[in-house]
């Protein structure tokens, strides 16, 4: 009675384990639940990006990547948006607004392209935040070779986000 008991919790086990991989490849296709906030985000055209890695409420990532877009992370931990860096274009070209997420797991830094519907406000929240950054995390960006933005950086974040200053 005993070992049957055991069996049968195994066999449940691994069912569970199957149908978690299988959901979550069918989340891939539509979106996927947010792991920090818990909100369903929606993937689709109009975001303006092909791999939409973070959500657009509160711009928490997951560490699901090894590579851009590979999904062969084992890490999975929740990568928390630290600051805002932007695209280099060119040696003096400021381009688009790009937010950089720090894992809560294994603590790899990578830097990610906004999509159209993240919350204006929240990506601003993220740089008034970044700007009293702990300073070994700072340190780690520099390290990184990431350029934070910083408060001279105000007014380029400010259009970009909202179209004006
Ligand atoms: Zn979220
Ligand atoms: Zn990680």
């Amino acid at each position: 009675m005993k070992r049957s008991k055991q069996h049968y919790k195994f066999r449940y086990e691994e069912k569970t384990e199957r149908q978690i991989i299988r959901r979550d490849r069918m989340e891939r296709k539509g979106g996927f639940t947010c792991s920090h906030c818990r909100q369903w985000v929606v993937i689709n055209d109009l975001m303006g990006t092909a791999n939409r890695n973070h959500c657009n409420l509160c711009l928490w990532s997951k560490h699901v990547d090894e590579k851009k877009g590979d999904r062969l992370s084992k890490c999975q931990a929740g990568m928390r948006p630290i600051g805002l860096t932007f695209r280099i274009e060119g040696a003096f070209r400021r381009g688009e607004i790009m937010l950089i997420h720090d894992c809560a797991g294994c603590r790899k830094l990578s830097i990610n392209r906004i999509a159209a519907d993240d919350t204006s406000d929240n990506i601003l929240s993220i740089f008034e935040a970044s700007l009293r950054l702990e300073v070994d995390l700072g340190y780690r960006v520099q390290h990184g070779g990431i350029l934070r933005a910083v408060e001279a950086d105000r007014e380029e974040i400010l259009t970009q986000l909202f179209g004006r200053v």
